[in-house]
Order: C-alpha cells, then sequence, then structure tokens
C-alpha cells in the first residue's frame, strides 16, 4: 500500500492528525494495532442496555474542552454519597472537607502557586505544612504517578497550559463515540500493528504481518513505551529520541468493571485514600462497580481481580458484602502492549523529555500523543487532540 502519510495509532492523538490532513487535501493513511479505535478510550457498555461505564479515559475535563463540539456531552453524574477509605474504614468525604487541608484545596493551591516549585508534589505539600498522605494519595490518583517524583512545577503548569475551563462532563453516550466519529471518512486499518519503521529522508516504510505501507512521511502516535519495549521498532531513531522515550514511561493503571448480583442501592464516589483501590463508583440501581486505580494502587487491583474483588469492593461499598461478582471486565493498561500505563505525568527529570519526543526527524517522522505534551497541557484527552493538531500542522508546513 501507498499513501502520503501514515499515521501510526487510531487514539485520538492519530485520529485528530489524520482528521486534518485529509481536511487539508493529503492522502493519509491510519493502521492500528488493536481491533478498534479509541486507544486509551474504552467503553463499557452493560448487556442489558444501561448506562456506559468507561474503562480508559473517564470524564471530559472542562467547559470549554474540545470534545463538547465533537460530540453530545453532559454533566457528569453527580453522587448522593461521597466517601473516603481511611485504615480500611470508608468515612463520608464531608469529613475530610471539614479538615483545614482537604486535597482539592490543596490541588487548587499548587494549581496557582506552583508553577516555581522545584521540588516533587510530595515535597511541596511539606513545604506547606505537610505532609499530608491523604492528598499525596489524591495526587497519584489525579496524575497517575508517585508523588515523590511527581514534578510540583510540571503539575502547575501543565494545568496552566490548558485552556480547557472548569467543571467535569461525560460523553452522554459513552466516550468510545470520540474516536469513532473521528474516525468516519479516514482511511483506517485496525488490527495491523506496525512491527518495524524503516526511513530515510522524504521517505518511510512501515511494516505490517499484512504487507509494508509506504509513505513520504509518517506521524507515530504511539505511547513512548512501545517504542522502548521494542514493540514498535523504528530503525536509525536518534539517541536523544530514544532517551525521550524512556523518559517518557507512562504510569501504571488498572480499571475494572464488576457486575454484581444485586443493584446499587446509592450513587457513590469513593476514594481510597490507603491507595488500595483508587477511586470506586457506582449508580444507584444498576449492579455494575467501577474501579479505576493508578500507580501502586493499579498493582493492588490487578493483583486482587479474583477472589478478593469481593473482599475489596465491600470496603467501599458496604452493600456490595454477600453480593456475587458474576461478570468482571478488566482493562489492564499497565500490561497491556500497546499501551504500557495509563497516561505521562510531568515527571522531575524528564522536563525537555516531551519537546523532544515531539521534535520532529528529517522532516520525515512526526510524533503525536499526549506524552508529548506532559508537561505543558494536561496529558488527558484534549492533551491528545492538541498534540494531533500540532504534529498535522508541522506536517504541513513541512510539505511546504
Ligand atoms: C485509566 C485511565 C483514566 C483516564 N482518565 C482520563 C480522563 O478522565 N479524562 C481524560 O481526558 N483523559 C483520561 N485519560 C487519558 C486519555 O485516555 C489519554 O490521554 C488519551 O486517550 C491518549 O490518546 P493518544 O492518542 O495520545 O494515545 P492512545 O489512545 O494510546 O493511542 C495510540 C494508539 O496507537 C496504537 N498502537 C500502539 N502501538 C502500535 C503499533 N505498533 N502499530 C499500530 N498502532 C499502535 C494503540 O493501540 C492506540 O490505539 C485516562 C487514561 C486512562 C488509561
Amino acid at each position: 500500500m501507498r499513501t502520503e502519510v501514515l499515521v501510526i495509532g487510531a487514539g485520538v492523538s492519530g485520529l485528530t492528525c489524520a482528521d486534518r490532513l485529509a481536511r487539508a487535501g493529503v492522502r493519509t493513511v491510519v493502521v492500528e494495532a488493536r481491533s478498534r479505535v479509541g486507544g486509551r478510550i474504552k467503553t463499557f457498555r452493560p448487556a442489558d442496555g444501561g448506562p456506559p461505564l468507561e474503562l480508559g479515559a473517564q470524564v471530559v475535563h472542562g467547559d470549554r474542552n474540545p470534545v463538547h463540539g465533537l460530540v453530545e456531552t453532559g454533566p457528569a453524574p453527580r453522587p448522593t454519597a461521597a466517601r473516603v477509605i481511611s485504615g480500611r474504614v470508608g468515612r463520608p468525604m464531608g469529613a475530610l472537607a471539614r479538615t483545614p487541608h482537604p486535597p482539592w484545596l490543596l490541588e487548587a493551591r499548587l494549581h496557582a502557586e506552583g508553577a516555581g516549585a522545584g521540588g516533587s508534589v510530595n515535597g511541596w505539600l511539606g513545604d506547606v505544612g505537610g505532609p499530608y498522605p491523604v492528598a499525596s494519595e489524591w495526587f497519584r490518583q489525579i496524575w497517575a504517578a508517585d508523588p515523590d517524583r511527581l514534578s510540583a512545577a510540571g503539575v502547575a503548569a501543565a494545568q496552566r497550559g490548558d485552556d480547557g475551563g472548569p467543571g467535569e462532563y461525560v460523553v452522554s453516550g459513552g466516550f468510545d463515540l470520540l474516536p469513532r466519529r473521528l474516525a468516519a471518512g479516514l482511511e483506517v486499518h485496525t488490527g495491523r500493528p506496525v512491527q518495524v519503521l524503516g526511513w530515510s529522508p522524504g521517505r518511510i516504510a512501515a511494516l505490517t504481518q499484512a504487507g509494508t505501507v509506504e509513505a513520504e512521511r509518517v506521524v507515530v502516535t504511539v505511547p513512548p513505551a512501545v517504542v522502548t519495549h521494542g514493540t514498535l521498532t523504528i530503525k536509525d531513531l536518534p539517541e536523544h529520541k530514544i532517551e525521550a522515550a524512556r523518559e517518557l514511561a507512562a504510569g501504571d493503571g488498572c480499571c475494572v468493571v464488576a457486575t454484581l448480583s444485586v443493584p446499587a442501592p446509592e450513587t457513590a464516589s469513593v476514594f481510597d485514600a490507603d491507595g488500595v483501590s483508587g477511586f470506586v463508583s457506582c449508580r444507584e440501581g444498576r449492579p455494575e462497580a467501577l474501579i479505576v486505580a493508578k500507580d501502586a494502587a493499579a498493582a493492588c487491583v490487578r493483583a486482587a481481580t479474583g477472589p478478593d474483588l469481593s473482599a475489596m469492593l465491600t470496603v467501599a461499598l458496604p452493600w456490595a458484602a454477600g453480593a456475587r461478582v458474576l461478570e468482571r471486565r478488566i482493562a489492564d493498561w499497565g500490561a497491556d502492549p500497546w499501551s504500557r500505563g495509563a497516561f505521562t505525568a510531568p515527571l522531575l527529570g524528564a522536563e525537555r523529555a516531551p519537546a523532544r519526543w515531539a521534535e520532529p526527524v528529517a522532516d520525515t517522522l512526526f510524533f503525536a500523543g499526549e506524552a508529548t505534551v506532559s508537561g505543558t497541557r494536561l496529558p488527558w484527552v484534549q492533551g491528545a487532540i492538541a498534540s494531533g493538531v500540532l504534529a498535522a500542522d508541522r506536517l504541513l508546513e513541512a510539505m511546504g
């Protein structure tokens, strides 16, 4: 197969990039390893037609997020019960709100004041009167990173670089409607991992099991760890790019939808400050419980997806005691060969890596994906979209 531009990866960044190139009249082909588009956006739809649950990206952050212009969105459902687990006991979140330093206030303070901070988030928490273990775990779950390695200045800069505004929303029919919408009208080949990418200036050849795709240029949108693990080999990749990819390892993540034998009597959102299960939620009248766990908690959830799952759920959702787990859907992002993690937080010592990874090579290799904006924008869906736009614009400029 031959085309002008090949985009590797049909996540939001790759599809945004391809869409922009195609609209500019460039012949563009997208190849995707998985059998579906969307990458780290993955929606679970209950068989009985109940509301969708998200196993990857959860919410649309901000009222000016570009996602609102692409698919129908609505406000995120408000929980009727919000709890925090501490010492393996669940308490109303209100108790935390009455303490002098609730995590969300410390988070807002870091966003406002942290740009000049030189150290880690845990270091910053110490500077403002901590340690605050609950807030530390809160940052770990929001950023999928160890707060000892998470850069305070990076978090503040990413927040400032984002123009998405306040508020949290959901994609009404499920987040995966976004990549499906972006892919409509594009030439996308799923189930086609690129194994080896060879190139010389103005020419690329991407080897897949179904044959070789030749093009003049390529946009690589795979998570950098896919390259460092050798799942995608890019020949003659400059050393500084390999080093940047190594520094951009995504934080661990593991999500589970457990369908229980009884429906939930509450709409609950539970934050596990002990660092065991991340965030656990359920919706009144529905039998599903959702666990979204990152960094160290992801390993705990991964280890508990067998018989221990009921015990883990019961700590967060006492009504689940005695209920049977009828079905479990697991999205293990850390173990997934096409993602190798959840997303890329700004880590200490890796400040220059996102820009280096984003840098084109010989006007032939271009790069996009949330990791390319980490530390300057939020490494979430809106960051992935922005990276796709930037890569397309760089490529169009190179094409003259
Ligand atoms: C648990 C979790 C919770 C999250 N919560 C939120 C949230 O609430 N809000 C938010 O905005 N964001 C959230 N995110 C982050 C968001 O999902 C990502 O930032 C975004 O989807 C990344 O898009 P991308 O295009 O950069 O990467 P990806 O979606 O990973 O796309 C890259 C694509 O490349 C493909 N690929 C990999 N290797 C190859 C190969 N060799 N050949 C061909 N194709 C290949 C992959 O299969 C994938 O489809 C969350 C992520 C996770 C995992």
